[in-house]
């Protein structure tokens, strides 16, 4: 199968650099192909600007959806958003990998999302009417593929527990894992998290390895996050919002797992 890490440090000899590369070995050892958009490396440029649709008349207001969706339907994205969605198309999963920095994304990760997740590749597909909300959230351009976060974390697991002061990595992680991967289409594993890096020492980075390869040997076989799907009969529409017999009396993120 085709893989696609997505990595986001600025320094190969980090830990998410060791990580990264015993990922890397470890699917191909069990067979996969593998291709890493290592961003730093490459100086992915992480700003979305007019310069993205290369057809942008000088002196016209850059409307920044507008121009995602006129370059992609016209073929005139700049090469560097290209490729990276043809990595995506290739891809039978997909792993996002960073060191999580203020609670998020690196910029450089959440700047190749906005880029390359133009209009019309990853958002405004499908029909788009009061009866129809687009193909999204479990639908879309990354249907029947697959995504896992590769996280590190300075903070203890305890911290990120649902008790936790820095609120619960699920809570955390939603809006990636179901903003960014449901939304066009992925259905998201698990995340692969290792805490308290800064205690990583040699028998624990084995340990961590040793726990990435079984994540990595599940890629394809490990049962998906139940997100609910949009166009799954659970929303009402065009509210969008949880039918009231689901969940009922419920609120918060985790309404939108299936019980079953
Ligand atoms: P490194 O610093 O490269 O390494 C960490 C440890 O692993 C070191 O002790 C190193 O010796 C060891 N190590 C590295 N490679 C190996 C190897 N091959 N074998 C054995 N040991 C190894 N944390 C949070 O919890 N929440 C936040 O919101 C948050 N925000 C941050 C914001 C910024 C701007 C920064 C800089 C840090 C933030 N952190 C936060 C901490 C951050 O998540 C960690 O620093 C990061 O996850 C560590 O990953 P790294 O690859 O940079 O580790």
């Amino acid at each position: 199968m085709n893989v696609l890490i997505v990595y986001a440090h600025p320094e190969p000899r980090s830990l998410n650099g060791s990580l990264k590369d015993h990922a890397v070995a470890h699917l191909q050892r069990q067979g996969h192909s593998v291709q890493v958009s290592d961003l730093y490396a490459m100086g992915f440029k992480p700003l979305v600007d007019a310069s993205d649709n290369t057809a942008q008349q000088p002196g016209l207001r850059f409307r920044v959806s507008e121009d995602s969706q006129q370059a992609y339907r016209d073929g005139t994205q700049r090469a560097d958003i290209v490729a990276e969605q043809n990595k995506l198309r290739w891809a039978d999963a997909v792993i996002l990998q960073f060191p999580l920095w203020w609670f998020g994304l690196p910029a450089i990760l959440k700047g190749w999302v906005e880029r390359v997740y133009a209009y019309g590749f990853a958002y405004g597909v499908g029909e788009h009417s009061d009866q129809h909300w687009g193909d999204r959230y479990g639908e879309g351009s990354m249907a029947g593929k697959r995504a896992m976060l590769m996280v590190t974390t300075g903070g203890w697991a305890s911290h990120y527990a649902p008790r936790g002061i820095n609120g619960s990595l699920e809570a955390i992680l939603f809006p990636i894992q179901h903003g960014i991967l449901f939304y066009p289409g992925f259905e998201v594993l698990e995340p692969y998290v290792l805490h308290r890096t800064s205690r990583v020492d040699e028998a624990g980075f084995a340990a961590a390895c040793t726990a990435l390869e079984q994540r990595l040997d599940g890629l394809f076989s490990d049962a998906p996050i139940p997100y609910r799907r949009q166009n799954g009969g659970d929303y009402l529409i065009p509210e969008l919002t949880l039918k009231p017999e689901l969940a009922a009396g419920q609120e918060g993120i985790g309404v939108h797992l299936r019980a079953d």
